[in-house]
């Protein structure tokens, strides 16, 4: 761990497609939606590589949809941004032969994280071993890559949580996070609606990652709070346009036709419920001191 800051300026929170090969029923509806079927022209790799260059600032640029794998041209994406910027990537890591050819090319100095989302049912339903899941992670990691694992708590799955957890352990996965569902099962709406028990057994489980405390506690709402969202941070939908954050609609201008204008100052933060909290706790001017961690890395959930 160090204390150094960030070597980046500003960070972006990038929905860069609506290809996905899995189809997770507890998908966010609005993107569950889109899958493979809207906005299927993305820019070309050129392109948004030279927008992201014109801006003159040094970025963090999250990569997630959609798979980004499946992001047409992704490896000439890759090796264009990370010449002056940093990227990294949340992934369902099921696309074994571009990831390999991805840890063979890539620059792990510049990959600040790998989030390799585990989305259980989606695996077993489309037949995808746990072991080639495991394989693809280990060749990351080998390569120098910071990967994190990360289980999504769908209710469903706590009764065999411990198991799977477990199988993964021995396969090798590691670091492995388990993070909580958002949305709604069987008529109850979560995170708030675990019982006392599995927010036991999910906090038991969490590995070190921070943010299921904090969602389990309910603060999701940050009204009037002083947040850089908007002027060093922002959500770059599949079209290009900017906007504060994910929770927070207010545009910025388009990132793909060059038009992107940052706020030049913090504001309060207009949401009524947060969608990503690790964003809140990122650029809050002064976030809750329970928990912090860079943003960008939750699984889509
Ligand atoms: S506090 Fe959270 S929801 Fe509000 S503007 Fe900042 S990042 Fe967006």
């Amino acid at each position: 761990m160090t204390s150094d800051p960030a070597p980046w300026e500003w960070e972006f929170d990038w929905h860069l497609t609506n290809r996905c090969n899995f189809f997770c029923e507890y998908c966010h509806p609005q993107i569950r939606y889109v899958l493979n079927k809207k906005h299927l022209t993305e820019p070309p790799p050129e392109l948004v590589v030279r927008r992201f260059e014109e801006l003159g600032r040094t970025c963090l640029v999250h990569m997630s949809g959609g798979e980004p794998f499946l992001f047409p041209g992704f490896a000439d994406l890759c090796a264009g941004l990370t010449r002056r910027n940093w990227i990294s990537i949340n992934t369902n890591l099921a696309s074994p032969d571009l990831v390999a050819e991805f840890a063979a090319n890539a620059d792990p100095t510049r990959v600040a994280k790998i989030v390799a989302a585990l989305h259980v049912p989606e695996r077993e339903r489309l037949v995808l071993p746990l072991e080639t899941y495991a394989e693809s992670f280990r060749i990351l990691r080998s390569a120098g890559f910071d990967v994190v694992a990360l289980y999504v708590l769908y209710p469903p799955l706590l009764p065999r949580l411990r198991e799977d957890l477990a199988a993964l352990d021995a396969l090798g996965v590691e670091p492995l996070r388990a993070k909580v569902f958002k949305g709604v099962y069987d008529g109850r709406r979560y995170p708030e609606g675990y019982t006392d028990e599995e927010r036991e057994l999910i906090l038991a489980n969490s590995g070190d990652y921070v943010f299921n405390r904090p969602y389990l506690d309910g603060k999701l709402a940050f009204p009037g709070e002083s947040c850089t969202a908007g002027m060093t941070s922002f959500k770059v939908t599949v079209t290009g346009d900017v906007r504060r954050c994910a929770s927070v609609p207010t545009g910025y201008g388009n990132l793909y036709d060059g038009t992107f204008q940052p706020a030049e100052l913090a504001d309060g933060c207009p949401a009524r419920r947060v969608l990503v909290l690790s964003q809140c706790l990122a650029y809050l001017v002064d976030p809750p001191t329970h928990a912090s961690a860079p943003a960008g890395q939750e699984a889509k959930a």
